[in-house]
């Protein structure tokens, strides 16, 4: 069968487009700048890359291309041979604690996040009404970041805050990447055939969040009530001390809106070394000797190296630690950085099995006491099965 997984972000629409159970991808694209003057698409189909220029005046509009593009590219033949499409979305809050089939009234409760998640939300369901529009008779699917990290217990999901920020006002560690971090669980339990495994993955990307999880449930995330929180990204600062954004608007006369965009946008790799948010500059720079990238890579393996102790504390013993995302799964520098500073769990590198990017394989020595595999992550197949369970399950 083929499944859309689409994930619609504020001008964006990306899509992967699937054979199941194959896990084959036949097609996949990206719609840039939907609502722009220079709107464009790209899609890639057996090694070709077409692109094309072309207004897309909203999501409905950019679906309509793409259901035309697949058809005249002969992609498929008929609309009915779309079996499912399935959504990312961001925030499902307490409430969404797995996949959902999508209508209107459930849409309506996924609206009510929209606060929790204002940049995401909104541009999610935006995209799934444009498809529930364009193809009003195949299922579709809610997969939500948030949804894994629903296991969490109140010990470690309420902050030790006045406890009304919860009951009235929803402030709770939530967690995200859930999907990522699901498919990373699932795929290391299947390959070493235990369902009973203590994981602690680590998504290390642009954004980056560490889970630990125990039988495929998770006990604690690092990101917290929104993205921001957790460890150092490439332009989020992760946890800091609260009182820092009161000190600062006295300082400086920004408002707290202005503080916290600079939380988000000015600060991570890009804040402390000053040369970009990207690792791949700031390698490039650490191997000029650039003092402040040194110490950015610094700062960064140690917050992920604190998190990893961390959970490997709260698992009572981890029994096995995953690299996945951007960095995870393509920089061999950072993870060797980062395995250093876990040496005292009895973690072990093997260096002569580092030295590649983007692939499935174990790193550590054979008597490392933590096996530590890198997998690259893939939140489209993780959308994909969810839906293709939801049809299935149908019939
Ligand atoms: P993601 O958000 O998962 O797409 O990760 C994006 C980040 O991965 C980029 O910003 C880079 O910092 C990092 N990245 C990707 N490729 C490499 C590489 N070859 N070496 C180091 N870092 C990389």
């Amino acid at each position: 069968m083929k499944i859309l997984s689409v994930n619609a972000g504020s001008s964006s629409l990306k899509f992967t487009l699937m054979k199941m159970p194959e896990e084959e991808v036949i097609a996949s694209g990206l719609f840039e700048k939907i609502g722009l003057a220079d709107s464009s698409y790209t899609i890639k189909y057996q090694g070709e890359k077409i692109k094309k220029e072309c207004s897309l005046e909203n999501h409905s509009v950019a679906v309509e291309k793409l259901i035309a593009e697949l058809i005249d590219l002969n992609i498929i033949q008929t609309l009915d041979e779309i079996e499912g499409v399935g959504h990312r979305l961001v925030h499902g809050g307490q409430e969404f604690t797995s996949s959902v089939v999508l209508n209107e009234e459930v849409l309506e409760h996924v609206a009510k996040y929209n606060e929790l998640a204002p940049l995401h939300n909104p541009a999610n369901i935006m995209g799934v009404r444009a498809f529930m529009e364009k193809l009003p008779n195949t299922i579709q699917v809610g997969v939500f970041d948030t949804a894994f990290h629903t296991t969490m217990k109140e010990k470690e999901y309420i902050y030790p805050v006045p406890y009304e920020w919860y009951e009235k006002y929803q402030v709770r560690k939530y967690g995200f990447h859930g999907t990522s971090h699901r498919f990373i669980d699932m795929t290391i339990r299947k390959h070493l055939n235990n369902d009973n495994l203590k994981v602690i993955s680590c998504h290390i990307g642009n954004g980056g969040s560490i889970t630990a999880i125990d039988s495929g449930k998770v006990v604690d995330t690092s990101m917290g009530f929104t993205p921001l929180a957790g460890i150092m990204m490439g332009t989020r600062s992760g946890d800091i001390d609260a009182s820092i954004l009161e000190y600062m608007a006295n300082k400086t006369g920004e408002t707290l809106t202005q503080l916290t965009n600079d939380l988000n946008k000015k600060s991570g790799f890009l804040g402390v070394s000053g040369v970009s948010s990207d690792s791949r500059d700031i390698e490039a720079a650490v191997l000029q000797g650039n003092k402040r990238a040194i110490l950015a890579q610094d700062i960064y393996s140690q917050k992920i190296a604190n998190y990893i102790a961390m959970y490997n504390n709260l698992l009572n013993g981890a029994d096995v630690i995953v690299f996945t995302a951007g960095l995870g799964e393509n920089s061999p520098m950072m993870r060797e950085k980062v395995m250093q500073k876990i040496a005292s769990l009895g973690v072990k590198l093997d260096l002569s099995k580092n030295d590649f990017r983007g692939e499935f394989r174990k790193i550590s020595t054979d008597d490392s006491k933590i096996p530590v595999f890198v997998i690259p992550t893939n939140e489209e197949l993780m959308i994909a099965i969810d839906t293709m369970n939801f049809i299935l399950n149908k019939n």
